[in-house]
């Protein structure tokens, strides 16, 4: 059997990297995937790559129309949804003395407001006894260099879980975080890492985490797959590390 037989899955930022791992894994287990993403030819891609009749949503999450919109659209083609991953993040690595008002607030729209007015919008949409999924970072919780503003906005996400996992127990949702320490997707060259110094990051990067490695896009999709499916039915408002480890050192 699947174990997201019949289930109906919304993942922003679904077009890469740890998104569209998960959207994969949650078609591959029968799930409706629905994913969003701003620009089109790339949702196009995406939607193709992962088949099962996944769709595509364009939008911003920075936008509360956008959510709207998704709300909507998911509304009137599904009538409700079981699974919200809360997934789209940018980071910009910078030191403080260098923020721009114009980098913190991008961050911040996207990683901290996306996520609040994302589940705001969805919420009337979702079935009772959903499951969100907010996509936060080890950066939250550790002091990685240039991360100040990052952190600052994905601290946020855990304090969002548990106030939503009270707010909508009546309706027996449950909201659990997702929280990656490093992994391998086309967020690290986003972050300013050119591909000759890729592999000197990635190693550098390796020998900080006991697993001796980064992760996987695809072993954060096997985690977000427990939190999506009934195998976690009595898991709520926890924040699930899978970083090789990381968080110990
Ligand atoms: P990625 O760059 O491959 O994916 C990020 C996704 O977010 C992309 O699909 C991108 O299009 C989407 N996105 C960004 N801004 C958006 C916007 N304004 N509107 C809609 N979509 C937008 O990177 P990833 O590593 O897969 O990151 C996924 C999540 O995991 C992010 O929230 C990130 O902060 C978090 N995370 C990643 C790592 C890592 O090392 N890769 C570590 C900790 C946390």
């Amino acid at each position: 059997m699947q174990r997201l037989e019949g289930k109906v899955a919304v993942i922003t930022g679904g077009n890469s990297g740890i998104g569209l791992a998960s959207a994969c894994l949650f078609a591959e287990q029968g799930a409706q995937v629905i994913i969003t993403a701003r620009r089109q030819e790339i949702l196009d891609e995406a939607v193709r790559q992962i088949g099962h009749g996944a769709i595509g949503i364009q939008g911003d999450v920075a936008s509360l129309e956008h959510h709207a919109d998704v709300a909507e659209q998911v509304r009137e083609r599904f009538g409700a949804l079981d699974i919200y991953m809360a997934n789209a993040g940018i980071v910009t690595p910078t030191p403080s003395q260098q923020v721009t008002p114009e980098a913190f607030d991008a961050q911040f729209n996207i990683n901290t407001r996306g996520v609040f007015f994302g589940v705001q919008a969805i919420t009337p949409v979702l079935r009772d006894g959903a499951s969100v999924i907010l996509t936060n970072s080890l950066a939250a919780t550790k002091v990685f260099e240039g991360h100040a503003v990052y952190a600052g906005s994905k601290a946020a996400i855990a304090a969002f879980a548990r106030n939503w996992a009270l707010e909508l127990r009546m309706r027996r949702i449950r909201v659990n975080v997702l929280s990656p320490g490093p992994v391998d997707t086309a967020i690290i060259g986003k972050m300013g890492v050119s591909e000759d110094q890729r592999p000197g990051f990635m190693k550098m990067l390796a020998d900080m985490i006991p697993a001796g490695r980064v992760g996987e896009a695809n072993e954060l999709a096997q985690a977000a797959l427990y939190l999506a499916s009934s195998d976690s039915s009595f898991v709520n408002g926890i924040e699930l590390l899978v970083d090789g480890g990381m968080s110990l050192v």
